[in-house]
């Protein structure tokens, strides 16, 4: 099966995402998309950027986040539910679709929960590929739920990290991310408090979900030349470092409009200086300069990520079975016949 033909939208399911990565391999995967979002940030200045469209509600938050580059549009559909989980749900879950400029019709369907955490754990490393200290090989993650697992692993395909010092306020949630990353080549302890895990380590990553303005890491917890990859507070309302930290922290961000509303600079000033990652990447700002600095990804999840993720997934496509073809685009005789295209179902169901 190819994606030659035009009349069939391709549709990637959740098993042919599992299939897909695991044909892959986990650490491929994540460096290969990594390849693809430093290529879509590195060209920042020419997509159609916004702040996603958020629709709130008491227990969670229902987004749409959408961007284009002038050839493919992509958006993704999104929520975040903290309280999902205790109901033997998950806290994220998600689809995307890429679609032709030129024509507007959709070019691919795909699951993306799995691959939100794929895109977000290989964004983090990205980020902290120019703003960790050099020679990081310790990270502590606090919040060892869907998304811990996804972080480590991009962490030491592209950082070459392999010391874990993990912390959960559930800990059987610490035990299952231990568990699932046994014989990868980490070396993993499981801590007591946040402040255990902090201990020693070079980069800590941040990954709870609560819907509150939360304190996972106070400031004597974070000392001189840390990287920080706070990835938890993605919402308004929702954070996770005492303001004490950004302030003493060289905060890069993804988009400012957005994250100013969603990340954990709303508890700052509105006009704060921040840094932006394209910038970064593109050397237009310096990354870490000083070994003592204390850097900040304040990670949201931006649209263009997303993007390059469907952007990454379609092309592997081309050479893989690993999709549906889903009868997604009306195709009648003469395009203006529509409702010809109908009778003719009609006619053909009555004999
Ligand atoms: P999850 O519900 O699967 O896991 C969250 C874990 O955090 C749970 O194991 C929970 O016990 C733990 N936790 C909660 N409060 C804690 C605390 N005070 N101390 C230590 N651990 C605590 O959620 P997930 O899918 O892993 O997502 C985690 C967070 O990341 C969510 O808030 C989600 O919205 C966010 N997220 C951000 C991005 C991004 O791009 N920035 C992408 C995906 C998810």
């Amino acid at each position: 099966m190819t994606i030659a033909n035009l009349n069939i939208v391709p549709f990637v399911s959740v098993e042919n995402m599992m299939k897909l990565v695991l044909d892959i391999g986990v650490d491929r995967f994540l460096t290969d998309l990594a390849v693809y979002i430093e290529e879509d940030f590195r060209r920042w200045e020419l997509f159609d950027k916004t702040p996603r469209v958020a629709s709130h509600s008491h227990d969670g938050v229902i987004e749409l986040m959408p961007t284009s580059d002038g050839q493919l549009y992509g958006f993704k559909y999104v929520n975040g539910h903290p309280k999902n989980m205790r109901e033997g749900r998950q806290t994220v879950t998600a689809f995307g679709v890429l679609a032709d400029v030129g024509s507007g019709y959709p070019m691919l369907l795909t699951e993306m929960t799995i691959l939100t955490a794929l895109r977000t754990a290989a964004t983090s490393a990205v980020a902290a590929k120019y703003l960790a200290p050099k020679g990081s090989d310790t990270m502590a993650i606090i919040g060892n739920g869907a998304q811990s697992e996804f972080q480590a692993i991009a962490f030491k395909a592209l950082l070459g990290v392999n010391k874990l010092r993990l912390y959960d306020i559930n800990i059987s949630a610490s035990r299952k991310c231990a568990s699932n990353l046994k014989g990868l080549g980490f070396d993993i302890a499981i801590c007591t408090s946040g402040q255990e895990a902090v201990e020693g380590a070079h980069i800590i990553t941040t990954v709870t979900a609560d819907k509150q303005y939360a304190t996972i890491l106070t400031d004597n917890m974070v000392g001189t030349g840390v990287h920080i990859n706070a990835v938890g507070g993605d919402c308004p309302g929702k954070t996770e470092l005492h303001r004490d930290i950004l302030l003493r922290s060289k905060i890069v961000v993804e988009y400012p409009p957005q994250t100013r509303i969603e990340g954990e600079i709303q508890q700052l000033a509105a006009d704060y200086p921040v840094v932006e990652l394209w910038q970064v990447m593109t050397g237009k700002v310096a990354g870490r300069h000083d070994p003592s600095e204390i850097t900040l990804f304040d990670s949201v999840g931006f649209a263009i990520e997303d993007f390059s993720a469907l952007r990454y997934v379609r092309d592997q496509l081309l050479h893989t079975k690993r999709f549906d073809e889903l009868d997604l685009l009306a195709d009648p005789d003469e395009p203006r016949d529509l409702f010809g295209m109908l009778l003719r179902q009609a006619a053909k169901d009555a004999a």
